[in-house]
């Protein structure tokens, strides 16, 4: 049987991440995947363009993981529309008039994946295990057993699950999920346009669906559709030629004409919060966490939280000589990315709720929140500093001037 200080379950990112950011304190650690080696190292696209926030840069070049993602990969957010209904009244942010440059950076989810990949290469205490999938878990007073599906055993002081919202470690660990299904699904895309989006994100919540419209490079931007899933159907049958028209027409032709430029992929919306993030010499990061609607883009970010969060804490404890998974630890990191994770989650679905809500009552209070916030600036400025994670200000701060 193979010994390791850490056992990670999931070579996502967030598991990637947790393992870059653990390997500076020296400890041996081993992340089991499901996936062969090579859609790891070479991933597809899946059509995900995720947004990150400044803390996400701050930690992602911290972990010399940004520095791996090519330049031309990476894009700017510099303003956000936010629109309701039909109306061409927006909710304003623009970061050409504050002290921030920009409001968040665009990634391909794929290019992420690579880049975590390239950048525990250079790691000798990371062992990777690809075309594994685990198969149960036995927890023990000293240390933790892993089987993996060919029988093969690995003995780990801790184990981590990073295996996505539905991950199979947090069920083998008994630990229970809220799962919200929204009977909705995203489709995701990239299209061309003939007139620029000048760098801004737009978030039109029409009725029945919601469409963002994310810049990326040269006249490119990402396309989120979240609609019901029976008419996600009825989209995904329509031609390009009919897509690219209804997607343009929705958008109020502001970019022009539109024209797809790869497949239309679809997510159906599942958000999942675990009841608690660990168990005995186990904890959970990433989206087998919480796995949050993608309407707020807060998954992934969150997800870099979590694993930057556990890694402090481990690594304290084993510059000091303690126990990397005692449960005054693992209770320590539970509470800090449940205070962290809960507001956001809840005021995320809270959000989706009101935002595909087509009463009359619904309805008057968007247009009212829109009305109110362009107003009042130091509900702007909370959004703005929740958007973009800069300084983790509280609300009080952010109503200071
Ligand atoms: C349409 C869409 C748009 C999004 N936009 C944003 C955004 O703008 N901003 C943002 O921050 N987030 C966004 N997200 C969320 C983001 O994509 C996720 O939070 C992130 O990819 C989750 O990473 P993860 O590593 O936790 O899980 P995953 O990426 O799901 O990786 C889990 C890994 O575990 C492996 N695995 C599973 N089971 C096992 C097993 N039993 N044994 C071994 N390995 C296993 C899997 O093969 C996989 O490699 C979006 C999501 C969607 C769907």
């Amino acid at each position: 049987m193979k010994n390791f200080d850490v056992a990670i379950v999931g070579a996502g990112p967030a598991g990637l991440s947790f393992a870059n950011s653990l390997s500076q304190s020296g400890l041996f650690i081993a992340v089991i995947e499901s996936q062969v080696l090579e859609s790891i190292q070479n991933p597809a696209p899946d059509g995900r363009e995720i947004a990150l926030t400044h803390l996400s840069l701050k930690i992602l070049k911290q972990l010399s993981i940004w520095q791996k993602i090519p330049e031309e990969n990476i894009s700017f957010i510099k303003k956000a529309d936010v629109f309701d209904g039909d109306s061409d009244y927006s909710l304003k942010f623009d970061t050409t008039k504050s002290d921030i440059q920009e409001l968040g950076y665009m990634v391909a989810n794929f290019s992420i994946r690579k880049a975590c990949f390239d950048a525990i290469q250079e790691k000798s205490n990371i062992t990777t295990l690809y075309g594994n999938k685990v198969e149960s878990i036995i927890a023990g007073d000293k240390n933790s057993v892993v089987v993996l599906e060919n029988g093969e055993k690995i003995r780990a002081n801790l184990v981590v699950g990073a295996d996505s919202r539905f991950s199979a470690s947090r069920r083998m660990m008994g630990i229970a999920a809220d799962m919200h299904d929204f009977g909705r699904s995203a489709l995701v895309c990239r299209m061309s346009h003939e007139l620029s989006h000048n760098d801004t994100a737009s978030e039109c919540f029409h009725y029945e669906r919601t469409l963002a419209v994310l810049p990326l490079n040269n006249n490119i931007s990402s396309i989120v559709i979240t609609l019901k899933s029976p008419d996600a159907a009825h989209v995904l049958a329509m031609t390009d030629e009919e897509f690219n028209q209804d997607v343009a027409e929705r958008f109020g032709h502001k970019l022009g004409k539109m024209k797809l430029l790869d497949k239309r992929h679809n997510y159906p919306l599942v958000a999942t919060y675990a009841n608690k993030f660990f168990a005995k010499r186990f904890a959970l990061i990433g989206d087998a966490a919480v796995g949050m609607h993608p309407v707020t883009a807060h998954g992934f970010n969150l997800g870099l939280r979590s694993a930057d969060s556990l890694s402090q804490l481990i690594i304290n404890a084993h510059n000091n000589g303690e126990d990397i998974a005692s449960e005054f630890l693992l209770r320590r990191y539970n509470r800090k990315h449940r205070n962290v994770s809960r507001p956001l989650y809840l005021g995320t679905n809270g959000i989706v709720g009101l935002f595909t809500n087509d009463k009359p009552l619904a309805k008057m209070v968007r247009k009212g929140l829109l009305r109110f916030g362009n107003r009042f600036p130091p509900i702007k400025n909370f959004i703005t500093h929740q958007l973009t994670e800069e300084n983790n200000s509280s609300l009080l701060k952010s109503f200071l001037p």
